[in-house]
Protein backbone atom coordinates (compact mmCIF):
# COMPACT_ATOMS: atom_id res chain seq x y z
CA UNK A 1 0.00 0.00 0.00
CA UNK A 2 2.51 2.30 0.54
CA UNK A 3 3.87 1.98 -2.85
CA UNK A 4 0.66 2.60 -4.06
CA UNK A 5 0.40 5.98 -2.39
CA UNK A 6 3.09 7.25 -3.56
CA UNK A 7 2.02 6.56 -6.77
CA UNK A 8 -1.01 8.74 -5.84
CA UNK A 9 0.89 11.20 -5.02
CA UNK A 10 2.71 12.06 -7.70
CA UNK A 11 -0.41 11.15 -10.36
CA UNK A 12 -1.08 12.55 -13.52
CA UNK A 13 -3.50 10.42 -15.10
CA UNK A 14 -6.27 13.05 -15.16
CA UNK A 15 -6.73 16.57 -14.83
CA UNK A 16 -7.66 16.87 -11.30
CA UNK A 17 -3.63 17.23 -10.64
CA UNK A 18 -3.26 20.03 -11.95
CA UNK A 19 -5.44 22.03 -9.30
CA UNK A 20 -4.38 20.25 -6.17
CA UNK A 21 -1.50 20.81 -3.55
CA UNK A 22 -1.43 17.37 -2.15
CA UNK A 23 -3.02 14.06 -3.57
CA UNK A 24 -4.73 12.19 -0.61
CA UNK A 25 -3.96 8.30 -0.72
CA UNK A 26 -6.13 7.38 2.24
CA UNK A 27 -5.19 5.77 5.52
CA UNK A 28 -6.03 2.83 8.18
CA UNK A 29 -5.06 -0.33 8.86
CA UNK A 30 -4.60 -3.10 6.46
CA UNK A 31 -6.13 -5.25 5.99
CA UNK A 32 -9.13 -3.70 7.77
CA UNK A 33 -12.78 -4.93 8.28
CA UNK A 34 -14.80 -2.03 7.00
CA UNK A 35 -13.39 0.14 4.22
CA UNK A 36 -15.21 3.73 4.05
CA UNK A 37 -15.40 5.84 0.37
CA UNK A 38 -16.36 8.99 0.34
CA UNK A 39 -16.23 11.32 -2.91
CA UNK A 40 -13.51 13.56 -3.57
CA UNK A 41 -11.13 15.55 -1.07
CA UNK A 42 -12.13 18.72 0.23
CA UNK A 43 -10.16 21.70 1.45
CA UNK A 44 -8.66 20.85 4.36
CA UNK A 45 -7.45 17.58 3.43
CA UNK A 46 -5.93 18.53 -0.37
CA UNK A 47 -3.86 21.00 2.43
CA UNK A 48 -2.84 18.41 4.91
CA UNK A 49 -2.77 15.34 2.09
CA UNK A 50 -4.88 13.11 4.67
CA UNK A 51 -8.58 11.97 4.01
CA UNK A 52 -11.78 13.79 6.11
CA UNK A 53 -9.61 15.86 8.17
CA UNK A 54 -12.22 18.75 7.79
CA UNK A 55 -15.90 19.27 8.59
CA UNK A 56 -17.31 16.08 7.26
CA UNK A 57 -14.41 14.18 8.46
CA UNK A 58 -15.67 15.38 12.23
CA UNK A 59 -19.08 14.12 11.32
CA UNK A 60 -17.87 10.83 9.89
CA UNK A 61 -15.78 10.29 13.10
CA UNK A 62 -18.97 10.71 15.53
CA UNK A 63 -20.89 8.67 13.29
CA UNK A 64 -18.77 5.90 13.59
CA UNK A 65 -18.24 6.72 17.45
CA UNK A 66 -22.24 6.03 17.79
CA UNK A 67 -21.09 2.43 16.38
CA UNK A 68 -18.36 2.12 18.55
CA UNK A 69 -15.98 2.43 15.75
CA UNK A 70 -12.69 4.88 15.67
CA UNK A 71 -11.25 6.25 12.64
CA UNK A 72 -8.35 4.41 13.19
CA UNK A 73 -10.27 1.20 13.14
CA UNK A 74 -11.02 1.89 9.42
CA UNK A 75 -9.48 2.73 6.23
CA UNK A 76 -10.69 5.77 4.90
CA UNK A 77 -10.26 7.09 0.83
CA UNK A 78 -12.55 8.64 -1.59
CA UNK A 79 -13.21 7.83 -5.05
CA UNK A 80 -11.06 10.24 -6.60
CA UNK A 81 -7.35 11.19 -4.67
CA UNK A 82 -7.17 14.98 -5.94
CA UNK A 83 -9.63 17.87 -4.56
CA UNK A 84 -11.73 19.03 -8.27
CA UNK A 85 -11.57 22.85 -8.55
CA UNK A 86 -14.01 24.74 -6.31
CA UNK A 87 -15.10 21.37 -4.80
CA UNK A 88 -17.03 20.13 -7.84
CA UNK A 89 -18.25 17.01 -8.53
CA UNK A 90 -15.34 14.64 -10.07
CA UNK A 91 -16.51 14.24 -13.62
CA UNK A 92 -16.92 10.17 -14.95
CA UNK A 93 -13.97 10.28 -16.48
CA UNK A 94 -12.10 11.28 -13.52
CA UNK A 95 -13.71 8.79 -11.07
CA UNK A 96 -12.90 6.10 -14.29
CA UNK A 97 -9.63 6.72 -14.48
CA UNK A 98 -8.89 7.32 -10.22
CA UNK A 99 -10.24 3.80 -10.04
CA UNK A 100 -9.02 1.69 -12.54
CA UNK A 101 -5.39 3.16 -11.76
CA UNK A 102 -5.60 3.25 -7.45
CA UNK A 103 -9.10 2.40 -5.89
CA UNK A 104 -9.87 -0.93 -7.26
CA UNK A 105 -6.15 -2.12 -6.08
CA UNK A 106 -6.70 -0.39 -3.01
CA UNK A 107 -9.91 -2.77 -2.33
CA UNK A 108 -7.61 -5.61 -2.89
CA UNK A 109 -4.89 -4.66 -0.70
CA UNK A 110 -7.68 -3.65 2.28
CA UNK A 111 -9.48 -7.09 1.58
CA UNK A 112 -12.56 -5.28 4.00
CA UNK A 113 -15.68 -7.36 4.79
CA UNK A 114 -17.85 -4.43 4.05
CA UNK A 115 -17.56 -1.25 2.05
CA UNK A 116 -19.36 1.67 3.44
CA UNK A 117 -20.29 4.13 0.32
CA UNK A 118 -20.81 7.54 1.24
CA UNK A 119 -23.25 9.38 -0.89
CA UNK A 120 -24.48 9.40 -4.21
CA UNK A 121 -21.08 9.65 -6.32
CA UNK A 122 -19.43 6.61 -4.22
CA UNK A 123 -22.52 4.39 -5.18
CA UNK A 124 -23.13 5.66 -8.60
CA UNK A 125 -19.76 4.53 -9.08
CA UNK A 126 -19.16 1.45 -7.59
CA UNK A 127 -22.71 -0.34 -7.89
CA UNK A 128 -23.49 1.81 -11.48
CA UNK A 129 -27.02 2.20 -9.21
CA UNK A 130 -28.95 5.47 -9.96
CA UNK A 131 -31.55 5.26 -7.62
CA UNK A 132 -31.86 7.68 -4.72
CA UNK A 133 -30.25 7.45 -1.10
CA UNK A 134 -33.09 8.47 0.42
CA UNK A 135 -34.81 5.10 -0.96
CA UNK A 136 -31.98 2.84 -0.06
CA UNK A 137 -29.72 4.45 2.33
CA UNK A 138 -28.95 1.37 5.19
CA UNK A 139 -29.41 -1.16 2.18
CA UNK A 140 -26.64 -3.85 2.14
CA UNK A 141 -25.47 -4.97 -1.72
CA UNK A 142 -23.74 -8.22 -2.63
CA UNK A 143 -22.37 -7.81 -5.80
CA UNK A 144 -19.15 -9.86 -6.94
CA UNK A 145 -16.88 -10.56 -3.86
CA UNK A 146 -17.86 -7.60 -2.14
CA UNK A 147 -20.53 -6.46 0.64
CA UNK A 148 -21.34 -2.63 0.21
CA UNK A 149 -23.89 -0.65 2.96
CA UNK A 150 -25.43 2.26 1.49
CA UNK A 151 -24.84 5.62 3.75
CA UNK A 152 -25.46 9.46 2.79
CA UNK A 153 -22.45 11.84 2.40
CA UNK A 154 -21.57 12.95 5.86
CA UNK A 155 -21.94 16.52 4.17
CA UNK A 156 -25.41 16.10 3.83
CA UNK A 157 -25.61 16.38 7.43
CA UNK A 158 -25.30 20.10 6.88
CA UNK A 159 -27.59 20.95 4.74
CA UNK A 160 -30.20 18.36 5.68
CA UNK A 161 -30.23 18.02 9.76
CA UNK A 162 -32.42 15.07 9.58
CA UNK A 163 -30.07 12.30 7.82
CA UNK A 164 -27.50 12.50 10.57
CA UNK A 165 -30.51 10.19 11.83
CA UNK A 166 -30.64 7.72 9.44
CA UNK A 167 -26.80 7.71 9.04
CA UNK A 168 -26.28 6.81 12.96
CA UNK A 169 -29.12 4.25 12.13
CA UNK A 170 -27.18 2.78 8.69
CA UNK A 171 -24.18 2.64 11.25
CA UNK A 172 -25.45 0.53 14.00
CA UNK A 173 -26.18 -1.71 11.20
CA UNK A 174 -22.63 -1.91 10.18
CA UNK A 175 -21.72 -3.26 13.47
CA UNK A 176 -24.00 -5.55 13.22
CA UNK A 177 -23.11 -6.87 9.71
CA UNK A 178 -19.82 -7.17 11.30
CA UNK A 179 -20.76 -9.32 14.17
CA UNK A 180 -22.52 -11.75 12.03
CA UNK A 181 -19.13 -11.77 9.59
CA UNK A 182 -16.90 -14.48 9.91
CA UNK A 183 -13.72 -13.79 11.63
CA UNK A 184 -10.40 -13.29 9.54
N1 LIG B 1 -15.29 14.38 1.47
C1 LIG B 1 -14.83 13.26 0.88
O1 LIG B 1 -15.58 12.60 0.18
N2 LIG B 1 -13.58 12.89 1.11
C2 LIG B 1 -12.74 13.56 1.91
O2 LIG B 1 -11.60 13.15 2.10
C3 LIG B 1 -13.25 14.72 2.51
C4 LIG B 1 -14.51 15.12 2.29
Amino acid sequence: MSQLAAGIRVCVKCPLHKSRTHAVPGEGPIPADIFILGEAPGGKEDRLGRPFVGPSGMILVRLLETAGLSREDVYITSCVKCRPPNNRTPHTNELDTCQAAWLNEQIDLVDPKIIVLLGKVAMRQLLKDERSLRQIHGEVIQRDSRRYLLTYHPAVAFRVPETRESMEEDMARLKLLLAGSPHR
